[in-house]
């Protein structure tokens, strides 16, 4: 399968969203530390199911507003929706947008989209892509911390389950969460979704085009993870920017019935 299945506009569209969210995130750091405060975090739970206090409504629609802008530019045939969707959103509706986008509640969004008549996709991109900054941000604070989390093998940041893993050389495998950009260690052996730790329950897809790809496949729990050769990609390449540049190795790995619901 061609590897550039994912159109170069949309790439783009996703290389100056991350930027922008970068950039949203250094500037709220100061206020997400203050969010957190020295309150102790559970090492079992995903650190943004912790958040002692909300997300400032503010700061979110500053997000928002940013990306809204960012997409209108690039997809202009959009541009009414977007603007249908956050020029009368109150606060609590904002503040509603925000749990929801945590929790990955898609019937909020569907059911959002359907009442203002647009996309069925825009909603939830809109909520998480404004959201991404706070992700960031938290995923940033709190990094050194990160490999003393065990949250079930999903991302001890945001709790997005697995998909993306960097192999180094000596076969360590380093898992990447496109969403909060956290990186945490897989433990070796086991699958990341159901943590068996069988080797004979865990197979390889690899791709005749692309050597630098595989898929850890789990017999066990059906599910898959995408593995890149670390060297084959730039050191800064974003985790976000990853999981769409080796979007093909989803497409295969569904194809053969593959994944569930989350992919
Ligand atoms: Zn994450
Ligand atoms: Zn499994």
């Amino acid at each position: 399968m061609d590897s550039q299945v994912v159109a170069n506009r949309y790439i783009q569209l996703q290389r100056a969203l991350f930027n922008e969210q970068q950039s949203l995130k250094e500037q709220f750091l100061p206020h997400i530390k203050k969010m957190f405060g020295d309150n102790p975090l559970n090492r079992e739970v995903p650190v943004l199911m912790q958040l002692p206090r909300p997300i400032p409504i503010e700061l979110y629609r500053a997000s928002l507003q940013a990306v809204s802008h960012i997409i209108s530019d690039n997809e202009p045939h959009i541009k009414q929706d977007i603007y249908k969707l956050i020029s009368e959103l109150s606060d609590q509706q904002a503040d509603q947008w925000i749990k929801a986008a945590i929790k990955y509640e898609m019937t909020y969004f569907h059911n959002l989209a359907k009442k203002q008549h647009v996309s069925d996709w825009l909603p939830h991109f809109l909520a998480e892509q404004a959201f991404r900054p706070f992700a960031q941000g938290i995923a940033h604070l709190h990094a050194s911390i990160m490999t003393e989390f065990n949250v079930m093998g999903t991302c001890p940041c945001c709790g997005e389950p697995p998909r993306l893993g960097k192999v180094t050389r000596d076969q360590k495998t380093s898992l990447a969460c496109p969403r909060c950009e956290t990186q945490w260690y897989k433990q070796r052996l086991a699958c990341v979704h159901c943590g068996d730790d069988k080797e004979e329950n865990t197979f390889h897809l690899t791709i005749k085009e692309d050597e630098s790809v595989h898929i850890e496949i789990c017999s066990t729990c059906n599910n898959y993870l995408k593995l890149i050769d670390r060297s084959s990609y730039p050191e800064t390449m974003s985790a976000s920017l990853l999981d769409l540049q080796t979007i093909h190795l989803d497409f295969a790995a569904q194809e053969e019935g593959f994944g569930d619901d989350n992919y």
